[in-house]
């Protein structure tokens, strides 16, 4: 029985994979315009609770509501994305010989082919939608640029302004801090509690400077279901997240 709103309500979910359970029994609430950590070792289940959230695996049991209406594991990925879930893969998908402005236009004409997208001017409302995009991400004055030529950080930061495109609620984010400078991870922080003022946030990260920077609450995961959960301090002094991280 769900007594507070939630954009993501995960109850008892279980996966396995040959009789291994990727998740077991994985339960987890995510509040409307909270912004939420995921932690935990190598295999502890992270890639598979996204999988499960957008659609690309089925669970074996288990509830994943999104806004307390949407049964997610009736839908396939691009139904969950249609649902307002984007999501955001580790390594940058996007199109290099393409600038920065293209990369975006395309990403706000969802469905059309690249020349159709190109040679399709944007109505007002989506033009004004990119310039806000773009300034979100701090790439106004890269626009005409290629993306090839981007950094790292910035082709990270494109992609993220590709998925706001599609106006999604919840965003669901890979290590993004993973091959990023010290100075791109502070950044991205900086982009991401400014998303968190009109989106829900799921980041898995490692990166434990990123996390302290984010300041949100930390979900630790382990052997597929919740080990602890709270500020990054508690979790850290959490005598089984301890034995977890370096007890073995
Ligand atoms: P994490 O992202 O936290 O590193 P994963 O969700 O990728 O963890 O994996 C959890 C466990 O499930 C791992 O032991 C992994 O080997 C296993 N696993 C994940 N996907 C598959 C699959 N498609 N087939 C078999 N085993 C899998």
């Amino acid at each position: 029985h769900i007594e507070q709103p939630s954009v993501l309500y995960m109850d008892g979910v279980s996966v396995s994979f040959d009789g291994f359970k990727a998740l077991n029994s994985l339960s987890m609430c995510i509040e409307p315009g909270e912004m939420r950590a995921i932690i935990g070792p190598n295999g502890a289940g992270k890639t598979t609770m996204m999988d499960v959230i957008t659609g690309k695996t089925r669970p074996d049991s288990g509830t994943i509501l999104f806004n307390d209406q949407y049964d997610l594991t009736q839908h396939d990925e691009a139904e969950v994305a249609n649902l307002g879930i984007g999501r955001k893969f580790q390594k940058p998908s996007v199109i290099e010989s393409l600038t920065v402005f293209e990369n975006l236009e395309l990403s706000l004409q969802g469905g059309r082919s690249v020349w159709q997208a190109l040679t399709h001017k944007l109505g007002k409302q989506q033009h004004q939608q990119l310039e806000e995009i773009l300034t979100l991400i701090d790439l106004q004055d890269k626009q005409t640029l290629q993306a090839g030529s981007l950094s790292h950080g910035q082709k990270q930061w494109l992609e993220i302004g590709m998925l706001l495109g599609q106006k999604p609620q919840l965003l669901l984010i890979d290590e993004p801090a993973a091959g990023m400078t010290d100075e791109e991870t502070m950044k991205t922080a900086e982009l991401f509690r400014n998303l968190a003022q009109h989106h829900s946030l799921m980041v898995v990260e490692h990166d434990m400077d990123f996390i302290d920077a984010l300041d949100c609450r930390v979900t630790v995961l382990h052997e597929g279901s919740v080990l602890a959960e709270g500020s990054l301090a508690s979790v850290k002094a959490n005598d089984k997240v301890i034995e977890v991280y370096l007890g073995r």
